[in-house]
């Protein structure tokens, strides 16, 4: 059978990793977190001091770094980051990250090499555009900003950090402005992708509007 490709894009909080979680596990194919790779790299840069504007430095560490997935978890340098890379300070920081050239060449290799000949559902900011341009289908995930802030909001309070609504919002706002102003691959919404707005539904609406469009072979 040919292979199926996915492409996901979207603001932060839209929702879109989850529902790609879930209609991977539906439709038995990997699932990709992108934005799991960029806070990895991220999360490595902080803890070794590195001034992201010394290309030289950068270099070095981005030669130096493995990230990969193994059973839906993300290993950085053979270690598991999953927790780590969800931590507030990843958030604040890793839109700069990200929108360094060198960067994104170095991750958008490595989530081509792992798409190469498999079905793939893929989340990120660029992948309908930039990453996967020749994917089966293409879809582009948002919510209000408000509902995006408040989603966030219930995670990490479910999860016990003591946060605070406002201050997620405005986090948000400002990752979502550094991502689709940036100079390399911005988020935007391709031509060719269907738009779903969540801000009124749940994630298994959503889900279920996805596998229709994808069982039927189109729009
Ligand atoms: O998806 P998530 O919110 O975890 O992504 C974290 C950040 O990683 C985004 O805000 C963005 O700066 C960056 N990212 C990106 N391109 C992707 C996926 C994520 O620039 N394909």
């Amino acid at each position: 059978m040919k292979n199926l490709t996915i492409a996901v894009d979207g603001p932060a909080g839209s929702g879109k990793s989850t529902i790609s979680k879930k209609i991977a596990r539906e439709l038995d194919i990997i699932y990709i977190d992108t934005g799991a790779m960029y806070r990895a790299l991220t999360l490595k840069l902080l803890k070794n001091n590195i001034n992201i504007h010394d290309k030289k430095e950068l270099y070095k560490i981005l030669q130096s770094t493995s990230i990969d997935f193994r059973n839906n978890h993300i290993f950085l340098d053979g270690k598991n980051v999953d927790e780590e890379i969800r931590d507030n300070q990843i958030s604040t920081n890793v839109s700069d990250v990200a929108k360094i050239k060198e960067v994104r060449e170095k991750l958008v290799e490595i989530q081509r090499d792992i798409a190469r000949n498999k079905s793939v559902i893929m989340d990120g900011r660029d992948i309908g555009s930039f990453v996967l341009p020749n994917a089966n289908y293409k879809f582009y995930i948002t919510a209000s900003i408000e509902e995006r802030g408040y989603r966030r909001y219930k995670e990490l309070k479910g999860k016990g950090y003591n946060v605070n609504l406002d201050a997620i919002i405005e986090e948000i706002r400002e990752r979502d402005r550094i991502d689709s102003t940036r100079e390399f691959s911005p988020l935007v919404k391709c031509a060719d992708a269907i738009e779903i707005d969540t801000t009124d539904k749940t994630i298994e609406e959503v889900v279920v509007h996805i596998l229709e469009i994808v069982n039927r072979g189109g729009k």
